[in-house]
């Protein structure tokens, strides 16, 4: 006989209750406050009500990769008041698009793109759009981010620009090798960057495979879909 890891019912908030209490084991564990950490709930290829589910059940945040379907979501539930996290790669064409919803941006990772988000309307309202550099931890230029090497230079970049804030980086574990020696790296890419921007101490980091090794290396927003939404629909 099997004994269920995860006891409690396989259903959404069942799920998002094992997520929480895993969470705070994390942060326990790493001797910090799960208070301190931001859940984001990535609910990319999934429909409205299951989000509206969500809310009820308390969460605030959510992120998407994808613009259109982002989009739609965010003009449907507008009445939650929720907060939309853009996780995805983001084409330059899109960038003023998603700037219209988006309240962060975790997938900057590039100088002309920081610059596409820039709004000197924005920032004369006493707006701004939270950004995450993304860095890339692969050798895989095809994956989202900017070198490591790169990551203070596009901080550099994006830190004065008008209607943006710098939070800090971002990064996606390598399907390969320890998810932990991952993240201990992008902790020190954040550390470089905070040398010089000191505010710029988020980090964006762990998902639903990997969120407790993130917890341990310093993550402050933490991206989980699946252990949350269960599986996502076939809609790639
Ligand atoms: C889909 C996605 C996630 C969530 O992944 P899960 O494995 O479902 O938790 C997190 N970050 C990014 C950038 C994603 O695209």
């Amino acid at each position: 006989m099997t004994v269920d890891p995860n006891p409690g019912p396989d259903d959404l908030a069942g799920r998002l209750a094992r997520v929480r209490a895993a969470v705070e084991e994390a942060a326990d564990a790493a001797g910090r406050r799960a208070a301190e950490l931001t859940l984001i709930a990535v609910t990319k290829f999934h429909g409205a009500p299951l989000l509206r589910d969500l809310a009820a059940l308390g969460v605030a945040d959510f992120g998407e990769s994808r613009h259109q379907e982002a989009r739609e979501k965010a003009a449907e539930l507008a009445d939650l008041d929720s907060t939309w996290h853009f996780i995805g790669q983001l084409q330059s064409k899109k960038a003023r698009q998603v700037a219209e919803y988006a309240s962060v941006i975790h997938s900057v990772d590039r100088a002309s793109l920081a610059d596409l988000l820039a709004s000197d309307e924005r920032q004369s309202t006493g707006e701004s759009i939270g950004c995450f550099v993304q860095v890339n931890l692969t050798p895989d230029p095809e994956r989202g981010g900017v070198s490591p090497e790169g990551a203070e230079a596009l901080a550099e970049h994006l830190a004065p620009l008008p209607g943006l804030r710098l939070l800090g980086v971002m990064a996606v574990a390598p399907n390969e090798g320890d998810p932990r020696a991952a993240f201990a790296r992008l902790r020190s890419i954040s550390e470089a960057v905070r040398t010089s921007f000191p505010r710029a101490s988020a980090i964006s980091a762990g998902m639903s495979n990997d969120f407790a090794a993130a917890i341990a290396e310093g993550a402050t927003h933490l991206r989980i879909g699946s252990a949350i939404t269960g599986n996502r629909p076939d809609r790639r």
